[in-house]
């Protein structure tokens, strides 16, 4: 009797080649282990690659969010705008920095900020919006700078889906005043933790890689690399946010597949696509045309009117015939801490709304057509088998 085992598909899995292994053990092996010549490799080669004048690495896109924002100058008293469709990160750093983040619906079709609602949303308070490029779709960047334009605040990106994507054929990097790109494990290319902070400001840059070390003045930060001199000038109080050569060394591998990888998830993304099509329960989100997409995730929105079950019990089913899934986000209006601080009469319906549909389906470099196909016909039976 032949007995058919079906291997679970993990929602992610990073790709570490022996390539990424020997650069990792070669920084090991050359006795610099913190911040030095591969993190100053790391960010040249990064901003070459975005097309932009400055990069600066950071140990987390958190840390990359937290020191643009400060480097802003937004404190207490500040307004930042923020998508409520987000992961913690976007929100909290502003909460640290004193200031208020003020929650804004998305756009149903993307998930990324309503720059109309977001234009609603200003007050003589704003200093700075973050738009959060969905999934690795960008958000509306042109009439999100334009509001910034008028309303004198900055653009602060979070990239951290969006590496490499790009809009209206601009590579995501050089658009906002500062973008910030995130490494995690789980993202499109990793250093295990990391991040990044681009943009093309000279004076932010400076100011940006001092706060991630300590305030050091920015030529002090050369003191960092063999045989630098041992005197160095506090000039604000700063964090301790610089990344490791060893991480570097991974992200400076990693960097040269990542189009590779990208060519790859955008492959399942159009399998995902062809095998949906015509299936009316399962929506993929909409793609725009001026969008050069990351595709860091495959989020498909449950049409749950017409089925007999909910999202949860649908990932459920797709549990139990081994298929890994995610939800990206809750919305940080329904986590107790932002709901019990925002104006109560403020509602978020598309949020709301695509909270109770979505699904994050695997989308990873290592997976075959076979296994995008399993995935893809377990979603469509289970939507056809639970028609109302
Ligand atoms: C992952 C993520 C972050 C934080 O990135 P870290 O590198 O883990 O700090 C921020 N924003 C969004 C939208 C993310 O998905």
């Amino acid at each position: 009797m032949l007995l058919v085992v079906s291997v679970p598909i993990p929602f992610h899995l990073p790709s570490i080649s022996s390539a990424d292994t020997e650069a990792v053990v070669s920084a090991m092996e050359s006795g610099w282990l913190t911040s030095g010549p591969n993190v100053r490799k790391f960010e040249s080669r990064f901003a070459k690659t975005v097309g932009v004048e400055h990069a600066v690495a950071v140990n987390s896109c958190t840390a990359a969010l937290h020191v643009a924002l400060a480097a802003c100058g937004v404190g207490p008293g500040d307004d930042v705008i923020v998508p409520t469709m987000t992961f913690a990160a976007t929100a909290e750093v502003v909460v640290h920095l004193g200031a208020a983040p003020i929650l804004v619906d998305v756009d149903p079709d993307t998930l990324s900020i309503d720059p109309n609602l977001a234009a609603e949303a200003i007050t003589d308070r704003t200093r700075a919006i973050i738009p959060v490029h969905y999934g690795g779709h960008p958000a509306d960047l042109s009439q999100i700078l334009d509001i910034a334009t008028s309303a004198e605040m900055f653009v602060i990106e979070d990239a951290a889906h969006a590496f490499p994507a790009s809009y209206q054929g601009s590579p995501i990097g050089g658009i906002g005043d500062v973008t910030c790109f995130s490494f995690y494990a789980t993202k499109t290319i990793t250093t295990g933790e990391g991040g990044m902070i681009t943009t093309s400001d000279a004076g932010l840059a400076s100011t940006m890689r001092s706060l991630s070390l300590h305030g050091l003045s920015d030529d002090a930060w050369s003191r960092h690399s063999p045989g630098a001199a041992w005197d160095y000038a506090i000039v604000r109080a700063g964090y301790k946010y610089n990344l490791t050569d060893m991480a570097a060394a991974l992200g400076l591998s990693q960097l040269d597949r990542a189009i590779e990888f990208r060519d790859q998830r955008a492959a399942i993304a159009d399998q995902y696509d062809d095998q949906f099509a015509g299936v009316p329960e399962i929506r993929p989100l909409v793609v725009r045309d001026r969008a050069g997409h990351a595709w860091h995730l495959y989020v498909i929105r449950l049409a749950t009117d017409g089925l007999t079950i909910d999202r949860n019990q649908f990932i459920q089913v797709l549990n139990a015939e081994g298929i890994g899934t995610s939800v990206h986000y809750r919305p940080l209006h329904l986590h107790p801490y932002y709901s019990e601080r925002i104006d109560q009469s403020k509602r978020y319906p598309h949020a709301t709304r695509a909270f109770a549909e979505i699904i994050s389906l695997p989308i990873f470099p290592g997976m075959t057509e076979t296994m995008v196909d399993r995935v893809a016909s377990t979603v469509v039976d289970i939507a056809v088998n639970h028609r109302r």
